[in-house]
């Protein structure tokens, strides 16, 4: 997609000439026959294997605002908030399908960028823009995007598989994401680390297909919701509670800077959404093997509890080593 000419206005454009400029720039892939410009697409999923579908909005105001990221940031963010769920699953990764309601002050320089980081994100995960729709907005910018994966049908993980005594870990680090977003919203600007954290978070579909392969995990789901509200929903579908220590958590070292000189955002750490890491419960007769995976993978796995029968619902050991039952809220749309 080329457009030198900064006032190039979507209008001119018109949307057949829109869905070409993306068309243009997705690759060819044998899994897909037939893409983008037909009434539908044809997608082909390997032999064995379920489809995983899931789908996820994005509005601008209620999940981003403009000033806080750039169009190429929130192409990529889109595409990954939606291939988390599918490395929350063990899957791979296929095809990505993209609607997005534009408003009048978008041009088209705005959407090539948007679409670029899209398609980065895409690539990145080896999965391939293969449909959607595009259509003016009298309102905010609204993007929806549906992701498809597959995984062997016997392989999936589900939040539902945790067993007492299992060890609980998370992947990388947890709060940068929060962190981020609560300095945006002070009108502090977040250094470049937590901006990237927040706007253009990593899905893990790497570890959840080696989770997958090794069979380590029994439950799993991506941190979307805050850590405690997503590892409610692990206890809500497998029937138990659990028990956190807050002295394990893994902090990157600009998150522990901030809870030094500010000790109680440790809760927002612990409740804000949009880490887009794993949370993951395994049998805690595995455990060297997690931390080979996490050396090979170059990516943190860290143990910080375990699952514990359901009666003992949610509990916390907090940094002073006291003991204590929490809620297993997060952020809700609708509160
Ligand atoms: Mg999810």
């Amino acid at each position: 997609m080329k457009s030198n000419d900064k006032n190039n206005n979507l209008s001119n454009l018109g949307e057949f000439g829109l869905i070409e400029q993306i068309r243009r720039q997705v690759k060819s892939d044998s899994t897909v026959p037939v893409g983008i410009g037909d009434d539908c697409a044809a997608t082909i999923i390997p032999e064995d294997h379920v489809l995983l579908t899931s789908k996820d909005l994005l509005i601008e105001d209620v999940h981003f605002r403009r000033s806080w990221t750039s169009m190429y940031q929130l192409g990529r963010k889109s595409a990954a908030v939606n291939l988390s769920d599918v490395a929350a699953m063990g899957g791979r990764a296929n095809h990505l399908f993209l609607g997005v309601a534009l408003p009048i002050d978008i041009d088209a320089t705005d959407l090539e960028d948007f679409t670029r980081g899209f398609l980065d994100e895409c690539s990145a995960a080896g999965a391939t823009l293969c449909g959607g729709d595009t259509c003016r907005s009298n309102g905010p910018l609204i993007i929806s995007v549906t992701v498809q994966g597959s995984i062997a049908a016997n392989q999936m993980v589900k939040r539902s598989g945790a067993q007492i005594d299992d060890d609980i870990y998370v992947s990388g680090f947890v709060g940068d994401s929060a962190l981020a977003l609560a300095q945006l919203q002070g009108d502090i600007t977040p250094c470049d680390y937590l901006i990237l954290r927040h706007n253009q978070p990593t899905p893990r579909l790497e570890l959840g297909q080696q989770l997958v392969q090794r069979q380590l995990a029994n439950a799993m789901i991506d941190l979307s919701d805050g850590l405690f509200a997503d590892l409610g929903h692990i206890m809500e579908q497998s029937h138990c509670g659990a028990l956190v220590d807050c002295r394990c958590l893994p902090f990157s070292s600009e998150l522990r800077q901030h809870l030094d000189r500010n000790p109680a955002d440790i809760e927002t750490a612990l409740r804000g959404g949009e880490d887009y890491e794993l949370l993951f419960c395994a049998d805690p007769n595995r455990a060297d093997e997690v931390a080979r995976l996490s050396q090979q993978l170059n990516l943190p796995l860290t143990h910080i509890g375990n699952i514990k029968a359901q009666d003992y619902s949610l509990q916390r050991i907090d940094i002073n080593g006291n003991q204590q039952q929490v809620e297993a809220q997060g952020f809700n749309h609708f509160k």
